[in-house]
């Protein structure tokens, strides 16, 4: 049977049933985050100070079962924090992956480190442990009890996979080639709010992990991020610094330390807090659409991007591979013309401009599924409703 392009936009169409546009991934809300923000600006609390905050900050780390959430105002601070916390100073070097959103680089860059690209995987589009393995065995050296990157006689101070689209990466291999080469694990899980490795959710395998609440992801705070971690140290610190060092005291401003003025706000957190609360509904209607499209593509020419073995994703993104680059522009085109919103993958990290000094290893799968995938609708809000 020959299937055309379109056949593809028809199912999607009767999946939302819908011929208005359809986006990528829109936030869904209800009269619960209309109480919830109202109730908090009556409080007069929408900025630095109020219960939301801690309130969403304990609620994520009992979601997720981390020790402690640390909230921010974005993915993109969170990240700089976790990887300052982690040691990260100028100079030194970050593996992470080019096939991610361009924060995860920024973050990177924000530090004065320079990011080193390795390649992701054909079974899951995060970080491939055996690139980042081979990297390491065939780059560096232990020099002062240091681990070097040898081409460039600088530091490798962290590791920085990121689980795509929400997909899990084989996590648990990082891990341990991060353990025998002493390196701090920092994880970007910013897509992969809910979202388990071997039954522990993504985000807590290393030192520090992060998450994103930007208006297209799973759940949303407006703008905001979060850092989890295991370690009570390192998440007391991550408040005090993100809180301007400010020492607690009932009326003296007193700092400590040079400080950063990055905690979320209260507002922000208030709608954390309602989202959080029809989780589980929005999470299930991501996996059962996710099975639509898995079945659906299973008998065409193109192959679904599915979770990989013993992981469990939230499916925030759905994702396609087209037969080739032309076929890929083609599908692209044809889909935005008729208001059924299609992106292709982010643009590979070590192609932009300020990463063109960065070292990266051959990416091969990187560099094929920015020619092949696509993104696809993936909300789920309409989806609840009807
Ligand atoms: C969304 C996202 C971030 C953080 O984004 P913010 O908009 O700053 O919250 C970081 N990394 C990845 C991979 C992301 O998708």
């Amino acid at each position: 049977m020959i299937m055309k392009l379109q056949t593809i936009l028809d199912f999607i169409r009767t999946l939302y049933n819908t011929d208005e546009f359809i986006g990528l991934h829109e936030p869904y809300f209800d009269q619960t985050e209309l109480d919830v923000v109202h109730d908090c600006i009556k409080s007069t609390f929408v900025s630095s100070t109020g219960q939301y905050v801690t309130e969403f900050e304990n609620l994520l780390a009992k979601r997720t079962g981390a020790k402690r959430g640390v909230a921010v105002v974005n993915g993109t601070e969170a990240l700089y924090l976790a990887l300052h916390l982690a040691g990260v100073t100028p100079g030194d070097i970050v593996i992470t992956q080019s096939a991610t959103f361009v924060g995860t680089g920024n973050a990177i860059l924000r530090l004065g480190a320079i990011p080193i690209f390795v390649d992701i995987g054909r079974d899951t589009p995060g970080m491939n442990p055996e690139a980042l393995s081979s990297f390491l065995k065939d780059n560096t050296a232990v020099q002062h009890g240091r681990l070097i990157h040898t081409p460039s006689g600088r530091r490798i101070a962290a590791v920085t996979p990121m689980h795509t689209f929400g997909i899990p990466c084989r996590i648990i291999e990082i891990r341990s080639i991060c353990d025998e080469f002493g390196l701090p694990l920092v994880e970007d899980a910013a897509e992969s709010l809910g979202s388990y490795y071997k039954g522990r959710h993504t985000g807590l395998f290393g030192l520090i992990g992060i998450l994103s609440f930007n208006g297209n992801k799973i759940i949303t705070t407006g703008g905001g991020g979060m850092l989890l971690t295991d370690d009570n140290a390192i998440a007391d610190r991550a408040k005090h610094l993100s809180t301007t060092a400010k020492k607690p005291h009932p009326y003296e401003f007193d700092h400590d330390e040079p400080g950063f003025n990055m905690r979320m706000p209260n507002i922000n957190a208030a709608l954390g807090v309602a989202q959080l609360s029809k989780f589980d509904r929005l999470l299930d209607a991501q996996r059962s659409l996710a099975a639509k499209y898995r079945d659906f593509f299973s008998d065409s020419p193109w192959r679904f991007i599915d979770e990989g073995a013993n992981s469990q994703s939230n499916f925030w993104l759905n994702a396609i591979l087209m037969r080739d680059r032309a076929e890929r522009d083609e599908f692209l085109q044809l889909s935005n013309a008729q208001n059924v919103m299609t992106r292709a993958l982010w643009k590979p990290l070590h192609s932009l401009p300020m990463f063109a000094s960065s070292f990266h290893q051959p990416l091969p799968v990187t560099e094929e599924l920015y020619d092949r995938l696509v993104n696809i609708p993936s909300s789920v809000g309409r989806l609840i409703k009807s």
